[in-house]
């Protein structure tokens, strides 16, 4: 019987956890595989840890590994798929907004040859108009500005295979955008559309500063362009500047005078204005080069509840 890993990063989620394992359950039990449902608890503070260890004890296809602290959701889903061993490895959030009656459809496209199965998300229930259009305009301009492809609504529910997921193991880097990563990869994809509905219960735990900072992953992680920008504003103003210089040599030979205070007050806040947005882009980059170049581990694992064995034998 073919094995199937379901990779699920979790933070904070005491009242999704129950719900979303009943109705995995639920669909997984009509399918012809032996699978895992594999929590990867990213810190938590509230009692998601006891119910896993509960739910753990009692289920044998609830499996849960617990980060030492909140690495963040890319962080929680590498560790999930570093020790997921099923032949195919699902990735989904726990809070149902990755509809569980997907799961058939993503394993039939996979039986079909597909070594990569992601889904795009047309809309989102109940998201608010900022986050709708924040998230259209992030794609558009990823796609903008990197070779990558990914597409507008991309999210991290995807089937892989464990060729891909393998493949995925590969990828060191810390500053992880893993949208931008499985899209570099190649393999073998297609993609099926589902429409996310709204959180079964719990607020969203991505925070302003947590999107922003994923953002700025993906786009500084797969491009090069914002340095560039440096390159072209300065073409730009120095373009102007020898505009602004013809004209004062006209006016000095009309014996005009020109007033200046005005002109260099704007110009200086203007340009020093432009230097420090480059420095910050520059800093930016460093910034990452130095987290790179530490190379400290990505997670820490503060127990490891898998009751390892017990499922292999289940599944042969
Ligand atoms: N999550 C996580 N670590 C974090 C933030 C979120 O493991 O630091 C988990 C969260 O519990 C959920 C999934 O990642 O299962 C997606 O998060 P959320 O639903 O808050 O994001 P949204 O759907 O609002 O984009
Ligand atoms: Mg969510």
């Amino acid at each position: 019987m073919k094995r199937v890993s379901i990779v699920v990063p979790v933070y904070n989620e005491e009242d999704n956890i129950a719900h979303f394992v009943q109705s995995v359950e639920k669909v997984m039990e009509t399918l012809p595989y032996a699978y895992e449902i594999l929590f990867i608890d990213d810190g938590s503070r509230d009692r998601s840890r006891e119910i896993l260890r509960e739910m753990g004890e009692r289920d044998p296809h609830v499996q849960s590994i617990f980060l030492a602290r909140n690495a963040g959701h890319q962080v929680a889903l590498t560790c999930g798929t570093d020790h997921a061993d099923g032949d195919a490895v699902i990735t989904m959030d726990g809070d149902m907004q990755h509809p569980p009656e997907l799961l058939p459809v993503l394993l039939a496209k996979w039986e079909a040859g597909y070594e990569i199965v992601q889904t795009v998300r047309l809309t989102t229930e109940g998201a608010s108009i900022f986050k709708r259009l924040t998230s259209k305009y992030y794609y558009r301009l990823l796609n903008a500005m990197t070779d990558v492809e990914i597409q507008e609504g991309g999210s991290d529910f995807r089937l892989m295979d464990r060729k891909a997921v393998l493949a995925l193991r590969r990828y060191h880097e810390h500053a992880r955008f893993i949208r931008g990563i499985v899209g570099a990869m190649g393999f073998r994809k297609t993609s099926v559309e589902f429409v996310a509905p709204e959180r079964f219960a719990g607020q969203s735990k991505f925070s302003l500063h947590k999107m922003i900072s994923f953002a700025l992953d993906g786009i500084l992680a797969y491009s090069v362009q914002p340095l560039r920008a440096a390159f072209y504003v300065g073409i730009c103003s120095a373009l102007l500047a020898v505009l602004l210089f013809l004209h004062v040599l006209y006016e000095t030979l009309r014996g005009e005078t020109v007033a200046g205070w005005s002109t260099i007050v704007v110009c200086s806040l203007f340009f020093g204005g432009m230097q420090m947005m480059m420095l910050g882009v520059c800093g930016e980059y460093i910034a990452r080069i130095l987290q790179e170049v530490k190379n400290r581990p990505l997670y820490l694992i503060s127990s490891d509840n898998r009751r390892m064995g017990e499922q292999r034998e289940e599944g042969n």
